[in-house]
């Protein structure tokens, strides 16, 4: 047997259990190994039934005595109930909930059962004693082999057709008799240094915990066993990801930007503000990355409203004065649209040619786009990924900013590298991304941060109104306006029943004009206006002829109008914590004092509620960001199936940030030392690297 040999073949699996482990996408005695157990249970001290008493927990090992229904006289619930006896006495566990049937056919007179739960005393149990609802499981002359019962035992992610007891019985075998194989790969001063037990050693430990092991430990998934197997499944990742960059500083077929700087300056003079140290920071690391002749690859952070759109139009003038092309890709054409509108006007001031590829141009007219890019004469292109799918030939692409969404993967990046010859490549975030997600995901890029906000913005005042609070905020919508502010309000986009929103929309906005604020001019913006009819809304907005702006989608508001001092979020229990931020930070861009106003309807959920509550807490998105990971899980929050990454079997970045932080210092050091991993003391953790990172390597050479 090899760790890469097919669990069908250990004793007792077969093809048919085979077939259920892949289920569970297990398939290898190592995918097995690394299997870990969703619980743990203590049943290490098994009880007599003389020895119980009320009030506790116990597990006790019996023999079925007898089984029976009853019917209780006053509610006429059924009740199954179940006469357990052992040496020592007698006592009975009874269900509410059963399916009859498939009760009778286990619970057989004279079977071994072991049960667990919270012992109760009454009247009418046998013995005076009973359980309600235990946890049990039908034992067999065999099992006196402490793999189901006598100590802590696994609780595993089960399947359907495939039950606890069976799931753990081929465990049992597996980790007993091939656990051995799991090799070690973690250097020796690394082990010692963050005390990291042998890897077969933790193995063991994380499915049949030695006594003595601390059971809440090991049911947060901190236990020594899991900190040894969380480090090394970040350690390989992270030493994948300062892979990655290694690769990148060795290319030297980049491009090195030399240029004056005159168009950035010239631009950079026509502002109405000066920039902050965070942003001339970040300019300048941006910079000194742009001159070297090895790619860039970096991360561009900041909260929304601290100014990273200058700082990516400044970055790519750099590019453009030096005779490249630059394109700026968005994951969906709203946004890209939005881009366009944002940055062009900056681009026509200084006559640079800026295209905006649609997916809605005619035939003839995305002739000309594509003519233009690939002679040249488009100097910023911007649009969605369509940029590196389609037909697209650049003149000559030297600069590429992705704004990300969480939604672009690394597969994406590598396409578009192929576009060009190692252009330099600037990805930007619309709202801040967690530490934990920054260092996996995006592990491979240097990080920038806009730590700064622009001077003299008040702070956001955030508000949750409901339903029974609607005239009270229409009141404060009044007041606003007649303060001089502008009103946003805004509905949830839900793309299914983009006519139901509509509808709302139009409804509101009507009922807005007709019955609520007849004195005041309403605008409203949806997703069926033409590009035109936008504009002109957005134009009127911004010139003050409107003061209420209703709009249908979220994206449209993506704008920057100073004089807007509130924003209403209409069903805000239904927005993500990202969007609802985002959305928050289009007020308080000016020097007027500004609200967010979340309007929440019943139902709300409970992921909702806290959503909600992060908003009312905090206006840092830093930390909004780490809220809504822990909200929706690492999973959810984005797959890494996209990112391109291994996925995470054991470690979950949450719980293990720590682990994280030192699992990547130590990985980037070793590489230091070691660029190619070519020692030979480095040869097991080499194969472990290939071996985790499988195909996902090649991408190393590409980006
Ligand atoms: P982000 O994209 O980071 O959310 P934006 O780039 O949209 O933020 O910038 C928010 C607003 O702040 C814009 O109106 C922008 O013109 C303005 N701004 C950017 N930098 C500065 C600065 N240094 N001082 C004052 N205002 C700034
Ligand atoms: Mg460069």
């Amino acid at each position: 047997m090899k760790l890469d040999s097919s669990i069908q073949y250990v004793k007792g699996v077969g093809p048919k259990r085979a077939a259920m482990f892949a289920r569970l996408k297990i398939y290898t005695i190592e995918d097995a190994c690394l299997f870990l157990p969703r619980s743990y249970e203590d049943r290490g001290n098994v009880a007599t039934i003389s020895q119980i008493k009320a009030g506790e927990n116990y597990t006790i090992i019996g023999e079925i005595m007898q089984t029976g229904m009853l019917t209780t006289p006053r509610q006429r619930r059924r009740i199954f109930e179940a006469v357990i006896g052992d040496d020592s006495g007698i006592m009975s566990a009874k269900w509410f909930q059963f399916n009859a049937n498939y009760f009778k056919s286990i619970f057989k007179k004279g079977v071994r059962i072991m049960l667990s739960g919270t012992v109760e005393h009454s009247r009418f149990a046998f013995g005076g004693k009973q359980i309600i609802h235990p946890t049990y499981e039908i034992l067999n002359s065999g099992d006196k082999d402490l793999t189901h019962i006598g100590r802590i035992i696994p609780i595993y992610p089960a399947t359907e057709g495939f039950n606890q007891k069976a799931i753990r019985s081929v465990m049992k075998v597996i980790i007993d008799l091939h656990s051995h194989l799991m090799c070690e790969v973690l250097p020796l001063h690394i082990r010692q240094k963050y005390n990291l037990i042998p890897i077969d050693k933790a193995v063991r430990q994380v499915h049949f915990p030695d006594k003595g092991v601390d059971i809440q430990q090991l049911n947060k998934g901190i236990s020594a066993g899991h900190r040894r197997l969380v480090f090394e499944e970040f350690f390989l990742l992270e030493l994948g990801l300062a892979g990655r960059r290694q690769k990148l500083s060795e290319i030297k077929s980049g491009i090195a930007f030399k240029p004056k700087g005159a168009l950035s300056q010239s631009l950079a003079k026509r502002l109405p503000f000066t920039l902050t140290t965070a942003q001339i920071r970040v300019l300048d690391e941006i910079k000194e990355d742009m001159s070297k002749p090895q790619p860039m690859h970096r991360l561009l952070q900041g909260d929304v409203g601290s100014g990273k759109t200058i700082v990516a139009v400044l970055s790519l003038l750099w590019a453009v004065e030096a005779g490249y092309q630059a394109a700026i890709m968005a994951p969906t054409e709203i946004l890209a649209k939005q881009h366009y509108f944002n940055i062009h006007k900056f681009l026509d001031e200084l006559s640079i040619e800026c295209v905006l590829l649609k997916a809605d141009l005619k035939t003839k007219e995305k002739q000309n786009v594509y003519e233009a890019i690939s002679s040249g004469q488009a100097q910023v292109i911007i649009g969605t990924h369509a940029i590196i799918q389609k037909k697209v030939n650049f003149h000559k692409l030297g600069f590429i900013i992705i704004d990300e969404q969480h939604r672009f993967g690394v597969m994406q990046r590598a396409n578009l590298m192929r576009k060009g010859v190692y252009p330099d490549v600037l990805v930007m975030t619309a709202t801040p991304i967690p530490r934990s997600l920054a260092l996996t995901v995006y592990g491979d890029l240097s990080l920038s941060v806009i730590d700064q906000m622009p001077p003299g913005r008040i702070p956001v005042d955030t508000k949750l109104y409901y339903e029974r609070d609607r005239s009270r905020l229409y009141k404060f919508i009044n007041q606003q306006v007649s303060a001089g502010g502008q009103i946003y309000i805004v509905y949830p986009l839900i793309e299914e029943s983009e006519k139901m929103n509509l509808k709302a929309a139009t409804d509101m906005s009507n009922h807005l004009a007709g019955d609520i604020f007849p004195h005041l001019k309403i605008g409203l913006l949806h997703g069926r206006l033409s590009g035109a009819e936008k504009e002109a809304i957005m134009r009127d907005f911004k010139a003050h002829k409107l003061n209420i702006l209703v709009s249908t989608t979220v994206i449209e508001v993506g704008i920057d109008i100073p004089n807007a001092s509130v924003m209403v979020i209409e069903h805000a229990e239904r927005f993500g914590l990202a969007q609802l931020h985002q959305l928050r930070g289009r007020v308080g861009r000016g020097d007027k004092k500004s609200y967010c106003c979340l309007m929440a309807a019943y139902p709300i959920t409970e992921e909702a509620k806290q959503r909600l509550g992060a908003m009312l807490s905090t206006r840092d998105g830093f930390m909004i960001a780490e809220e809504d990971l822990k909200i929706r899980g690492p999973g959810e929050f984005l797959g890494t199936r996209q990112s391109g990454l291994p996925d995470l079997r054991v470690a979950n970045i949450i719980r293990d940030a720590k682990l994280l932080e030192s699992a990547r210092t130590e990985a980037f050091a070793l590489l230091k030392q070691d660029a190619h991993l070519s020692k030979p003391e480095h040869k097991l953790l080499k194969d472990a690297l290939i071996h985790k990172w499988k195909d996902k390597l090649e991408l190393i050479q590409v980006g």
